[in-house]
């Protein structure tokens, strides 16, 4: 089967997940569940006030892992556009979250990049190494590799952090000849500047959003994501 594309990119951001149940990050007022982001999301804040940094993912990753929490349409068809880009095209596919949270694995990704670390992982400050955490996270915490305590700390990027992967996703976003950005402000780089450098090489944009948010792409689409990306995904998919 032919595809309209050879390779197809697509970055979401907090608000695929808002209609899950999960409350976005308001970057206009530098707020995030109602703490300034240079108390939660920086190293200078675990730092200064581990324990309340600690508080902070215990508090989003029981959010994450209430039982009325679940993935939403919008992820399940981004899943779906994956499988079956798959087993009907030779297009390549990569999905880039910028969320924390599992909500894509959870309804079937699988070719997918965590930019910003996720929730329900921990890292050991000393060695690098990553394990599994479902449970609150503290600085008694005993680490399995270090045998240390108040080592562990979670597996998110904070700002002035470098993301995940690089690499990988500036190669796919100059090879890519359709980029969607789905859910996110625009704010937070180097995710904020995907576009212009997918648009740099060719690619048509396509930004899906509740609103505008002022970011220059060649499309917009506006509404929830439960309802955009269903269509988008019927779009690409009816040309296959
Ligand atoms: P953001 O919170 O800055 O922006 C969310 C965007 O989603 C806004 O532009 C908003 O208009 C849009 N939006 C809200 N509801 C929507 C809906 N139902 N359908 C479509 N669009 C909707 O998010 P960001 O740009 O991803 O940056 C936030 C940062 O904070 C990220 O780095 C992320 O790691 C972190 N964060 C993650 C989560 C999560 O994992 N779910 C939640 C909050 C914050």
């Amino acid at each position: 089967m032919t595809s309209p594309y050879k390779s197809i990119v697509i970055l979401t951001g907090a608000g695929i997940s808002a209609e899950s149940g999960i409350p976005t990050f308001r970057a206009a007022d530098g707020l995030w569940e109602n703490h300034a982001i240079e108390e939660v999301a920086t190293p200078e804040g675990f730092q200064n006030n581990p324990v309340l940094v600690h508080q902070f993912y215990n508090q989003r990753r029981r959010d994450l892992l209430h039982p009325d929490v679940k993935p939403n349409s919008a992820h399940s068809e981004l899943a779906r556009l994956e499988h079956q880009l798959e087993s009907l095209s030779n297009t390549r596919f990569m999905l880039i979250t910028q969320n924390i949270d599992n909500l894509h694995e959870r309804a079937g990704s699988r070719k997918l990049i965590h930019m910003h670390g996720e929730l329900l992982k921990m890292r050991c400050r000393e060695t690098g190494l990553i394990f599994d955490i479902r449970q609150d996270l503290t600085l008694d915490h005993i680490c399995r590799c270090c045998r240390q305590p108040g080592n562990l700390r979670p597996h998110v990027v904070w700002f002035g952090e470098i993301p995940l992967a690089m690499n990988q996703i500036e190669q796919a976003l100059m090879a890519c000849d359709f980029f969607a950005a789905i859910g996110t402000s625009g704010n937070v780089y180097p995710a904020a500047g995907f576009n212009q450098l997918a648009k740099r090489y060719g690619a048509r944009t396509v930004e899906l959003n509740l609103e505008s948010t002022g970011s220059s792409f060649d499309e917009h689409h506006y509404g929830k994501a439960s309802e955009t990306v269903p269509a988008l995904v019927n779009e690409i998919l009816k040309n296959l």
